[in-house]
């Protein structure tokens, strides 16, 4: 099998809620998408992915870049076999260095065409299916105290029972009280965790962390660099995780040997793909490393990649996962799943189980063949 043609589209997708804040001001309105087609010599067979930068400003990634990354990478990909992912890539770190997230979409299309090749359902080929759906939380983007507060009920209305606090300001005090409003609405059994998206600098978070001792909070990636969190670590007794730094199998292991934190976020596009992400999946399964499986953001395509991976998660290691294509408004992929009662499950069909709704996508930005 070869891969004939590669198709980008791009996809406007703005939120329900207006904007999505997060730590040092950083804010989104409209998520800017690329979607991927590609296409074999078995024309009954079309492989399709997405990459959703957070903006241009969490990661080092964009969406242009996404697209002239794809325009680069995919001449070196036409004639080459979609199904034998090890290959591909390692032929794409071959032909571009680094610019991870690039490559994720091509290699989450790839696993979308094994799975049509195979007739199964990719969570069934990343190691087989953990119960009948699996667990969800929500982001609350960063606003006062109160108003962060305030969405909590709402949230769990919709099922979720796990919420992530959009913190990382540098003003300690009003991180403290943000965390303390929102463990005040909290009921038995719910999850909280504070990601200060590496906002905070190591004396602001060492204050926070003593002024929330008395909150049963998880910490997410205070600092910018893997030596500061390690180092604020040390000052916190409850569960630390990490984030921004793990994007790859070498800071993974090293945070494990270091003990630099209980739980880890893989995000899909910042390890490169789904190849690379079950890599480090499967890895943080042995070692016993609780998991928040997902991806910096995304739509229907996205959504049903992280699905897939997630329920292939074992049910004790898996945190949590995230239903991005609820939080925008624009659908554009049949089959997508669609959170029920804060939880979700990956499509029975053959690949990510998703059908691009063409009128939605509209016309590619280019194609190579
Ligand atoms: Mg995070």
């Amino acid at each position: 099998m070869k891969i004939t043609r590669i198709s980008a589209y791009q996809v406007d997708l703005p939120l329900h809620e207006g904007s999505y804040n997060w730590s040092g001001g950083k804010s989104v309105s409209v998520f800017d998408s690329t979607v991927v087609k590609i296409e074999t010599d078995d024309e009954s067979i079309t492989g399709w992915g997405e990459i959703c930068p957070l903006g241009p400003f969490y990661l080092p990634a964009f969406g242009q870049g996404a697209r002239a990354g794809i325009y680069e990478l995919g001449p070196h990909l036409i004639g080459q076999s979609p199904i034998e992912l090890g290959k591909l890539n390692r032929n794409m770190d071959i032909a571009l260095k680094g610019h991870a997230y690039v490559k994720s979409a091509l290699d989450m299309a790839c696993w979308d065409i094994l799975g049509k090749v195979a007739s199964l359902p990719v969570c069934e080929l990343m190691g087989g299916r953990y119960g009948d759906d699996f667990v969800l939380y929500r982001a609350i983007s960063q606003e006062s105290p109160e108003e962060m507060a305030g969405k909590v009920a709402g949230y769990r209305d919709e099922g979720y029972r796990r919420f992530q606090l959009k913190v990382g300001c540098h003003d300690v005090d009003l991180d403290i009280a943000r965390i303390h409003a929102v463990a005040a609405e909290l009921k038995p059994g719910d999850i909280l965790v504070a990601d200060a998206n590496t906002g905070w600098l190591k004396h602001e978070a060492i204050r926070v962390c003593r002024g929330v001792r008395d909150v049963d909070v998880y910490i997410e990636q205070p600092c910018l660099t893997y030596e500061e969190c390690r180092a604020v670590r040390k000052s916190w007794d409850g569960p630390f995780i990490l984030d921004e730094n793990i994007d790859s199998l070498d800071p993974l292991i090293r945070g494990h040997n270091e003990q630099a934190m209980d739980c880890v976020n893989i995000k899909i596009s910042k390890f490169g793909g789904l190849t690379k992400a079950k890599q480090a999946r499967d890895l943080c399964a042995d070692l016993g490393i609780a998991m928040t499986i997902e991806d910096s953001w995304g739509g229907d395509i996205i959504t049903a990649a992280i699905s897939h991976l997630a329920h292939s998660t074992p049910t004790d290691l898996l945190f949590t996962s995230t239903d991005f294509n609820s939080y925008v408004t624009v659908d554009f992929a049949e089959g997508a799943p669609q959170r029920e009662n804060g939880r979700l499950k990956a499509s029975t069909a053959p690949g990510l189980g998703i059908e691009p709704m063409m009128g939605v996508l509209g016309d590619p930005v280019f194609e190579i063949s």
